[in-house]
């Protein structure tokens, strides 16, 4: 089996544990984003029997290439019971638009900094940071694993069970942990956390979108540095392995925390746990920063 991202590597690790060993496309540190496939990466992706991926709103590279397959792909993004958002999207349900954008429309972006892939409207590919997402993913792979090789069936399937029963538990030990850090004010570069944020009461208070421009403007900088200054103490968390160069000289001088934040799990060791690990990770790496405001 191959795997687009670590993430999906991970889940696949809970469903094969025992039993084998998923590989993943990208390498530890690139983004999905922005990802150009190499010849062997092509080779991979077209001889491997099972693929997954998220689906054309994260791996835009991969389409043209699985057009060149003969065996079947899988984009998870629509799987039947996906919980899908799309940017812009409240985060409380019974919340409307006008109401959530008079609360939180403070991001600094305006339209022409946001990407293609995190511009309003569009599907929120970062599904895989909510575990009930993860459990119908583990649900597809484990019925597809199971026909592909009958002999371990039951097996896929008792790791399927387990790993349903640490998912819960997860849930409710992450409703425990962030419960207490709703309106603690934080800032990010990269608008991945939606799924996680409006599943466990958090918000951000902006992003400040750099991602399409190498150099932004000494306006777009003061712009960010204002809403620094209003938010008063406050966590502004990049993702590994890249810190924004502008985030030392977005925060200097201001009572403001630097800190990370990993939804990718690329320092992760692959095994049966990784999935957990990666959200307990994010979960401890907010609750570092905020609980200490
Ligand atoms: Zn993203």
């Amino acid at each position: 089996m191959l795997t687009s991202i670590k993430p999906l590597q991970l889940i696949a690790a809970a469903v094969q544990d025992g039993v084998g060993s998923p590989a993943v496309l990208l390498p530890p540190g690139a983004s999905p984003h922005h990802y150009a496939l190499r010849p062997s990466d092509v080779r991979r992706v077209r001889d491997v029997a099972l693929l997954y991926w998220i689906g054309p709103d994260l791996e835009s590279f991969l389409p043209r290439v699985l057009a060149g397959r003969s065996q079947p792909s899988v984009a998870v993004q629509d799987l039947p019971g996906m919980h899908l958002r799309h940017f812009g999207d409240s985060h409380a349900e019974d919340d409307d638009h006008d109401q959530a954008h008079d609360e939180h429309g403070q991001e600094v972006a305006d339209e022409h900094e946001h990407d293609q892939a995190h511009r309003p409207g569009a599907l929120d590919a970062h599904l895989w940071l909510l575990p009930a997402n993860a459990r119908v993913i583990a649900t597809r792979m484990a019925a597809d694993l199971s026909g592909a090789d009958p002999a371990n069936a039951a097996r896929y399937q008792a790791n399927l069970a387990a790993f349903g029963a640490r998912l819960e538990a997860l849930d409710q030990r992450l409703q425990a942990r962030l419960g207490g850090l709703a309106g603690k004010p934080y800032f990010v570069f990269h608008e991945a956390y939606d799924y996680f944020e409006a599943a466990y009461g958090l918000q951000h208070a902006g992003v400040f979108s750099v991602a399409s421009e190498v150099q932004p403007g000494a306006r777009h900088v003061a712009a960010m540095r204002t809403r620094l200054q209003q938010a008063g103490p406050a966590c502004v968390f990049s993702e590994p392995p890249l810190r924004p160069r502008l985030a030392e000289t977005l925060t200097a001088g201001l009572p403001v925390t630097l800190a990370e934040l990993d939804t990718m799990g690329g320092a992760l060791a692959v095994d049966g746990n990784g999935y957990e690990t990666l959200l307990d990770n994010l979960a401890n790496g907010l609750v570092e920063c905020l609980g200490a405001l």
